[in-house]
């Protein structure tokens, strides 16, 4: 949830609306590219605003009309001059609820379901400036911690594609984009609290602003507005109330909530019988599903689910059993579709997470 970077939404820059609506997804990387657009002095953006918003409305009319997509491919683009802007539509959107969407960046079905990064310019052999760093540097931070990923999961679109991108000199700085990202997201070494200055406090406002919280100006000052910001958020957190932000609190302000399950992740058990193939992981869920199901509920679904089956009786049903000797029969179909009707969505949602793992 503390999403903390500062980002221009597509709304904003003036994009045209997709042809499509994305799905949204449940992100597990963050993937680094070059748009191969000139560097300094030819940039397309200038390093300006208006320059950056110009530059996201060119790379949507490509991606839409040479490449025939639904919108912009990227998730986001980070211009020279350090303007973040939105990419494909959706994307900040779903970001509250820990999901992405679907993107086309990385050439890879996979890959699309996590954000894509577009860094202004080619970076073969020409190096990023500092704004440009740093604005890549927040954002990937901002997005491990909205999205609880390891700064590990840092990657190139050449990990997933035969392609120069992001370029030779920007893909060998990933190994310090990860560390510097790691860096920012690491508690503090000495505590803050009232009187600390300084850019950990400035990360630290961000995320209480995040939170909901108002630290006052993002200043990098810890004053009294800080503090009453930090006693309200450790409350909230059932923390030591002390206004003082040690490695507990920090990790605390960095960690979101899990994703919501995806709306396509709600599944039926008609489905879960067709598509059972006796995999470890599906067995262990149908096994914690039934533990889930009250055992009168379970004698009722029995019941109807052998009614006109041939003698298999005296053993108690189970899950696993019921998926084996399923036929597809209308009869089986009604009785499942009761039995859904007696399970809680929030178990249900809980079942299809371990049924996908
Ligand atoms: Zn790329």
């Amino acid at each position: 949830m503390p999403f903390t970077a500062s980002v221009i939404s597509a709304a904003n820059w003036g994009a045209v609306p997709p042809k499509e609506l994305p799905e949204e997804t449940i992100p597990k990387l963050i993937i680094i590219h070059h748009t191969d657009s000139p560097n300094p002095p030819n940039a397309i953006s200038k390093g300006t605003l208006e320059g950056g918003k110009q530059l996201a409305r060119n790379i949507q009319r490509a991606h839409m009309e040479t490449n025939g997509w639904n919108d912009s491919g990227h998730n986001f683009l980070n211009t020279i001059g350090g303007f973040v802007l939105e990419g494909r539509q959706g994307t900040l959107a779903a970001i509250s609820k820990g999901h992405c969407v679907r993107s086309a960046h990385a050439g890879n079905k996979a890959a699309n379901e996590s954000p894509g990064i577009e860094n202004e310019g080619n970076f073969m052999t020409h190096r990023m400036g500092t704004a440009q760093w740093n604005s890549l540097v927040e954002l990937c931070a901002a997005l491990c911690s909205a999205y609880n990923i390891d700064p590990d999961n840092i990657k190139g679109h050449r990990d997933f594609k035969a392609t120069d991108c992001p370029g030779d000199w920007l893909y060998s700085q990933l190994p310090r984009l990860r560390r510097v990202v790691r860096q920012t997201l690491a508690p503090p070494s000495i505590p803050l609290k009232k009187g600390s200055k300084g850019s950990k406090v400035k990360d630290l406002q961000k995320y209480l602003k995040a939170w909901g919280f108002n630290p006052g100006s993002i200043d990098g000052v810890f004053g009294t507005n800080t503090q009453t910001s930090v006693i309200g958020f450790q409350k909230s957190k059932g923390l030591t109330a002390d206004g003082v932000v040690e490695a507990k609190t920090w990790k605390a302000l960095i960690t979101s909530p899990p994703p919501q399950p995806l709306p396509s992740e709600i599944i039926s058990l008609v489905d879960v019988c067709k598509y059972y193939q006796g995999l470890p992981a599906q067995d262990r869920a149908l096994e914690w599903l039934q533990g889930q199901i009250p055992k009168p509920i379970m004698d009722e679904f029995a019941k109807r689910w052998r009614d006109r089956t041939s003698p298999q009786p005296t053993q108690p049903l189970t899950m696993i059993n019921v998926c084996k000797y399923y036929d597809g029969l209308s009869y089986q179909d009604e009785a499942l579709e009761w039995l859904e009707g007696q399970i809680s969505q929030a178990v249900l949602e809980q079942f299809a997470q371990k049924w996908r793992s």
